[in-house]
């Protein structure tokens, strides 16, 4: 039998201590959810896997991490979440990196579950096969709310990721590549990137979702 090896990122996590009453959910069916929590934990909040409906209780926000975004929505529909992910979105902040910005849009061109929250069509795998995986500097002006005086573009990271092919109000367009190409998205206190900030050091994009799970509806 293989040795199974602590995750050093959970690890990690656990060390951190939570130092708000804020809690945000991540979606836990499948994908990749640890890093984020390491990401949250590291910025003091404090976090729950959410599996069954009854976990989204309380929340004030959940995030949906990248994974398979077919396989994640038939889970989603077996395990009884869709209405209740739906009812959660109309109210709270959601962020989805990568596969969750393809299950929060309403139309991916698949026969697949999406919970169809945000007015953004989407493509998958729109970089194609051999550029499957890649990474570029983008600049997103947004972020300056929780980062004034930060003026780096952020680093992003492209794993076989879905490119957002159109943004209707009220959704608004929140970053692009250098090309034009759209990678991010907002609507409300709902929020969509093709790329995962969860992989980088650099916890804007999360302190950013905070900022939005934090504040009062009525401003969203
Ligand atoms: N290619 C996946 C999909 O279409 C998304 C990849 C990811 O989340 N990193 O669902």
């Amino acid at each position: 039998m293989p040795e199974i090896v602590p995750n050093p990122w959970r690890l990690q996590a656990q060390a951190q201590q939570v130092r708000s009453d804020t809690v945000i959910g991540i979606l836990a069916l499948q994908g990749s959810f640890w890093e984020h929590e390491a990401m949250l934990l590291r910025l003091g909040v404090g976090v729950r896997e959410v599996r069954l409906p009854e976990h989204l209780d309380g929340l004030a926000g959940l995030i949906i991490p990248g994974g398979e975004s077919t396989t994640m929505g038939k889970l989603a529909v077996e395990f009884g979440l869709m209405e209740p992910l739906r009812a959660f979105g109309r109210e709270k902040a959601m962020w989805g990196t990568c596969a969750g910005a393809i299950f929060l849009s309403k139309d991916a061109r698949r026969d697949q579950p999406l919970l169809g929250l945000m007015n953004i069509t989407v493509e998958r795998n729109a970089f194609g096969r051999q550029v499957a995986s890649f990474e570029a500097d983008i600049p997103v002006p947004a972020l300056k709310v929780v980062a004034p005086d930060d003026e780096r573009p952020f680093h992003a990271i492209f794993i076989r990721a879905p490119l957002i092919e159109t943004v209707e109000p009220p959704a608004e367009v929140l970053a692009r590549l250098p090309d034009g190409r759209i990678v991010a998205a907002q609507q409300g206190r709902l929020l969509a990137t093709s790329f995962h900030p969860e992989l980088t050091d650099d916890d804007r994009f999360h302190r950013y979702f905070l900022h939005l799970a934090q504040r009062a509806p009525a401003a969203a």
